[in-house]
């Protein structure tokens, strides 16, 4: 083809991504080759930036993508939803490329695990065809991912967290297993804050109690269908713990949900817990994220704790249903509150970093 695309590439953790030209290769079978329209900076891009977790290079970080069709290789012709494809389409995909055929994938339902798992915006870029993360001109996405054709109605920064804030926050939906009328706390108001939140809203849960300590996002996130706020920045875990318990007759949540990524809000959340309560920690993706907790308190209160890390390829069919239905009700156009063009992405990493916007959205080009 002789053609090249752009990309921000990590070459060490800590130091400025470099824009770097890569080849475009012939696009294969069971391939798609994309013009990435928008990508939006997740938590863990940042913590691999900032090196809190181990990370390849060099690397084109980013994942919650968006990308327009540009090619397909033979045998592309539909959906994971068999709708038909097509030149110019916009589409979203699972943040993984399972092999379906592995012990996890096929024997224990687990295909985020894949013991052949590949991941956009985690693998290394050095080798064609190079672009395999969000922070480029092109995207290749692989024969093993669940590809997503976009809702007319749905833009690009609407869409572009779907893929891993929403659909991880799906994920820990179904395993929290949450049910109208039941009371929900949520650790974080960043952007897996405010989908729990209007998901819990939407599935009718009661009380819906949002804690966070930036002021700006528990404002944010009563638009999303928190009930009640506490900005527990000044607060002591005992006052914390005895709001949520006043907010809830006198017993504590069904279920917390952690997505703020630190691990001093699990001993928290346990004891925000009414007996029989179970804690999803879905935030502290990174190493080193220890707590102490008395364990007879999980045994006489009947507590669960469940961990879950990215999801499953029908959390993200889930969450693009959910926005499409929903996006009239919850105003999830304003989640992306900053845009920078691609040779802009040292200042939009420091942007999100900051914690001053939501989410900040990457654009390669000109829409
Ligand atoms: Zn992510």
């Amino acid at each position: 083809m002789g053609k090249k695309g752009r990309a921000a590439v990590m070459h060490k953790a800590n130091t400025p991504l470099e824009i770097r030209e890569y080849p475009l290769i012939e696009v294969e079978r069971g391939h798609i080759l994309v013009k990435i329209k928008c990508c939006t900076i997740c938590g863990s891009d940042l913590h691999s930036w900032l090196g809190k977790r181990g990370t390849v290079t060099p690397i084109i970080l980013g994942h919650e993508i968006v990308g327009e069709i540009v090619e397909m290789g033979e045998g592309v012709t539909h959906d994971s939803g068999d709708r038909p494809l097509k030149v110019g389409d916009r589409i979203t995909w699972t943040i993984m490329d399972n092999c379906g055929k592995c012990y996890y994938c096929r024997e224990k339902g687990l295909t985020m695990k894949c013991i052949h798992l590949k991941k956009y915006g985690h693998d290394s870029c050095a080798s064609p065809p190079h672009f395999n993360g969000g922070f480029a001109e092109f995207c290749y996405i692989t024969p093993g991912t669940c590809v997503i054709k976009i809702p007319e109605n749905l833009s690009n920064e609407e869409a572009a967290p779907a893929n891993c804030a929403l659909a991880t926050v799906m994920a820990g939906w179904e395993a929290a297993g949450l049910r109208p009328f039941e009371n929900v706390l949520i650790q974080g108001g960043g952007a897996l804050g405010i989908y729990a939140a209007a998901l819990a809203r939407h599935n009718g849960c009661h009380k819906i109690i949002v804690t966070d300590i930036l002021e700006h996002r528990l404002e944010f996130v009563k638009g999303f269908g928190a009930t009640d706020t506490i900005n527990t920045k000044n607060l002591r875990d005992e006052e914390i713990v005895q709001a949520i318990v006043d907010l809830t007759g006198g017993f504590g949540v069904d279920a917390v949900l952690e997505v703020a990524g630190m691990p001093s809000l699990i001993p928290l959340g346990l004891k925000c817990l009414r007996k029989g309560g179970r804690l999803i920690v879905q935030g502290t993706a990174f190493s080193g994220a220890h707590f102490t907790y008395d364990a007879s308190d999980i045994v006489f209160r009947w507590l669960t704790i469940r961990g879950v890390h990215n999801y499953d390829t029908r959390h993200l069919q889930w969450g693009i249903n959910f926005l499409e239905q929903t996006r009239n009700i919850f105003p999830f156009h304003k989640i992306v509150t900053h845009n920078f063009p691609l040779h802009e992405i040292n200042q939009a990493m420091q942007m999100a970093h900051s914690g001053e916007g939501i989410r900040i959205a990457v654009k390669p080009q000109k829409s």
